[in-house]
C-alpha cells in the first residue's frame, strides 16, 4: 500500500472531485519507472490521475504534480472508470488485483493490463476478469520510457473491440500510436513476445558481437558505426522474408542458406579461438544445418522459421 499522502486519513479528494467534473480520469496501479511514465504523460494531457503502488513512497513526484495518491489498491480503482496496471509480470499484477476487495470494485469498471507477461497468462486473466464482472483489455508498450507521452510511443492492444473504442481516448493521452490487433485477449501479448524475441536475439548478437571484437582488439566504440549499417539493412529484409514465408516460396536466390551456414561457422570459429563462448550461434548454425539436411540447402534462411514451426 503506498501514498506519499502525509495524512493518514483515506483520500476523500477523488471521489469528492469525481462528482464534480466530467473530466477523464485514469487510476495507474504501479509506479515503477514505466508506471510513473505513463501517470505522468496522464498528468501532462490533463487526466485526473489516482495512483498507487506496493512499496510507499514512489508517488511523491506524482502527488505534487496533482496525482491522487491512494493508500491502498481499492481505493485507488475507486477512483476511475479506468484502471492500468503496469507491474513487472502477471505474477505481481494477480498480487495486486486477484482479491476478492479489488475484484469487488473493480466489476463493472474497466481494467488495461500493460505489464508484460505471456499471451496465456493474459488470457487467464481474461477468463478472470469475465468471471469478476471486470471489462479487460490487455496490452503492451513497445517502445522505451523516453518515448511515454511522446509521439514516439508506441501501444498495442487487444480485447473486445467496442470496450477498446469507448477507452481509446483515455489511452491515447499517453501520445503515440495505438493499435488494436483484435478481440483475441493474448493477441498483444504474442506481438510482444514475438518482437521481444527479435530484440533481445538481435540484442545478444550485438553483445556477443562486441566481445568478439574486443579480443581483435576493435573497441566497442569503432565498431557502432557500422554495427548500425547492420541495423539499417534488417528492415527490408524483415519485408522481403516475411512475404517469403508467408507464401512459401523461401527463396534462396541470392543467399542459399549453404552460405548463410558457412559465415555462421566463421563466427563461431573466431569466438572460440579466442575462448569465448559461441553457443547462440552454434544453435543457429545447427538450425542452418538442419535445413540443408532436410534436403532445403538451396533455399534461403527464411527455410528456418518454417522448418521452427513443424510441430
Ligand atoms: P519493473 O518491470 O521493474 O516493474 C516495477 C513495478 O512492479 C513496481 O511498481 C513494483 O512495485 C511492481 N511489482 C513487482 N513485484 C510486485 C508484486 N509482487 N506486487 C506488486 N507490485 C509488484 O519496471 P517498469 O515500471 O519499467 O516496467 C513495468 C512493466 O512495463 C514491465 O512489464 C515491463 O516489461 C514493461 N515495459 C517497460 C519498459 C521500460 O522501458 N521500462 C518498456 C516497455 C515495457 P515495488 O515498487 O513495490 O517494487
Amino acid at each position: 500500500m503506498s501514498s506519499s499522502s502525509p495524512s493518514s486519513s483515506p483520500s476523500p479528494s477523488y471521489s469528492e472531485q469525481a462528482a464534480v467534473t466530467d473530466a477523464p480520469a485514469v487510476t495507474v496501479l504501479g509506479l515503477g519507472p514505466m508506471g510513473r511514465a505513463l501517470a505522468s504523460a496522464f498528468l501532462a494531457a490533463g487526466v485526473r490521475t489516482t495512483v498507487w503502488n506496493r512499496t510507499p513512497g514512489r508517488d511523491t513526484v506524482l502527488v505534487g504534480r496533482g496525482a491522487i495518491g491512494a493508500r491502498t489498491v481499492e481505493e485507488a480503482v475507486a477512483g476511475s472508470p479506468l484502471t492500468i496496471v503496469c507491474v513487472v509480470n502477471y505474477d505481481a499484477s494477480d498480487a495486486v488485483l486477484r482479491r476478492d476487495a479489488v475484484a469487488a470494485v473493480l466489476k463493472g469498471r474497466t481494467l488495461v493490463n500493460l505489464s508484460a507477461d505471456t499471451p496465456d497468462r493474459a488470457r487467464d486473466t481474461g477468463r478472470w476478469a469475465a468471471e469478476h464482472g471486470i471489462a479487460y483489455l490487455d496490452g503492451a508498450i513497445m517502445t522505451p520510457i523516453p518515448t511515454i507521452g511522446t509521439a514516439d510511443g508506441v501501444f498495442i492492444h487487444s480485447g473486445p473491440a467496442d470496450l477498446y473504442e469507448r477507452h481509446r481516448p483515455a489511452l491515447e493521452a499517453l501520445g503515440g500510436t495505438h493499435t488494436h490487433l483484435g478481440e483475441d485477449i493474448g493477441r498483444a501479448a504474442a506481438y510482444d513476445i514475438a518482437l521481444l524475441d527479435i530484440f533481445w536475439t538481435a540484442m545478444t548478437g550485438y553483445l556477443h558481437a562486441v566481445a568478439v571484437a574486443k579480443a581483435e582488439g576493435i573497441s566497442a566504440r569503432e565498431l557502432v558505426p557500422f554495427a548500425r549499417g547492420i541495423g539499417e539493412i534488417l528492415p527490408p529484409i524483415f519485408d522481403e522474408l516475411g512475404g517469403d514465408i508467408d507464401d512459401g516460396t523461401f527463396s534462396g536466390e541470392n543467399n542459399p542458406i549453404t552460405s548463410t551456414a558457412s559465415t555462421m561457422a566463421h563466427i563461431i570459429h573466431t569466438s572460440e579461438a579466442h575462448g569465448i563462448e559461441a553457443g547462440v550461434m552454434r544453435a543457429a548454425e545447427g538450425l542452418a544445418r538442419r535445413v540443408i539436411a532436410a534436403g532445403h540447402g538451396t533455399d534461403g534462411a527464411s527455410r528456418m522459421a518454417e522448418l521452427l514451426g513443424r510441430r
